[in-house]
């Protein structure tokens, strides 16, 4: 299974990315992740994307889509991929294609998790992940059952991202607007677009796209 999970900051992707991770046994990717891990590497790639990320801004296609293609190539992906925070604009999601077509993939679904822009600031401002497994937690909407304490791994170690200040959430709904969304039409007419409520709570979003799973999959069964 190949996803695609599509939503502003804060709309769940990176949360719903990791159960689909287990549940489904396929790989998470996520190129936010995998541009913070070049900063804190302070790599060439991680030079350049450091103040563009802080900014809100995003960074060039020809960098994110040459990192996305290395990464798609490695045996994990193999057996699925769920893409968190890629494609963001229209280029990157042609780039994509191109990929796939050239490794012999099928893309099987694009998620789009629907929410309110007005409620991303406090989902963002909110949010942190344990430093040691990455789990991820909200100040409000998911603290961890011990305070201070990892659910996952006990660790007692939690980080903030650089970007996840109030100041920089508009520009990054902006982006998310104006570069991202037209992605959505690209998809639609692919017949690939499925729409979800990203206002429920975490475990009624999770069910909603396990029954799009589910659903994709006995159609596949009855074509076949
Ligand atoms: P994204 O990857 O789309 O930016 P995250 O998955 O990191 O979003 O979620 C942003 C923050 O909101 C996190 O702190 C997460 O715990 C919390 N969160 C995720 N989904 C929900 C939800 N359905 N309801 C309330 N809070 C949520
Ligand atoms: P969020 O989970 O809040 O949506 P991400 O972790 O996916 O944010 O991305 C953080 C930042 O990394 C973005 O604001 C942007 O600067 C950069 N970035 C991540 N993915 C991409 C991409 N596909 N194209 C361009 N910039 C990206
Ligand atoms: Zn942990």
């Amino acid at each position: 299974m190949n996803l695609i999970l599509l939503g502003p900051p804060g709309a769940g992707k990176g949360t719903q990315a990791k159960r689909l991770e287990q549940r489904q046994g396929i790989a998470q990717v996520s190129t936010g992740d995998m541009l913070r891990a070049e900063v804190a590497a302070g790599s060439d790639i991680g030079i350049r994307a450091d103040a563009i990320m802080k900014s809100g801004a995003l960074v060039p296609d020809d960098m994110i889509i040459a990192m996305l293609e290395h990464r798609v190539r490695q045996t994990d992906c193999a057996a699925g991929f769920i893409l968190d925070g890629f494609p963001r604009t229209v280029p990157q999601a042609e780039a994509l294609d191109n990929m796939l077509g050239a490794l012999g993939v099928a893309l099987d679904a694009v998620i789009e998790l629907q929410v309110d822009d007005a409620a991303m600031v406090e989902r963002v401002a909110g949010r942190f992940t344990c430093a040691r497994c990455g789990a991820g937690y909200h100040d409000s909407f998911h603290p961890p059952r011990a305070e201070g304490i990892c659910d996952s791994c006990g660790s007692h170690d939690f980080k903030r991202r650089a970007d996840d200040r109030r100041e920089t959430v508009s520009a990054r709904l902006e982006a998310y607007h104006s570069e991202t969304a037209p992605i959505l039409p690209y998809y639609s007419k692919q017949g690939r677009l499925h729409g979800v409520d990203g206002m429920a709570d975490m475990d009624t979003v999770t069910a909603a796209i396990a029954l799009i799973l589910s659903r994709l999959a006995s159609r596949v069964m009855t074509t076949n």
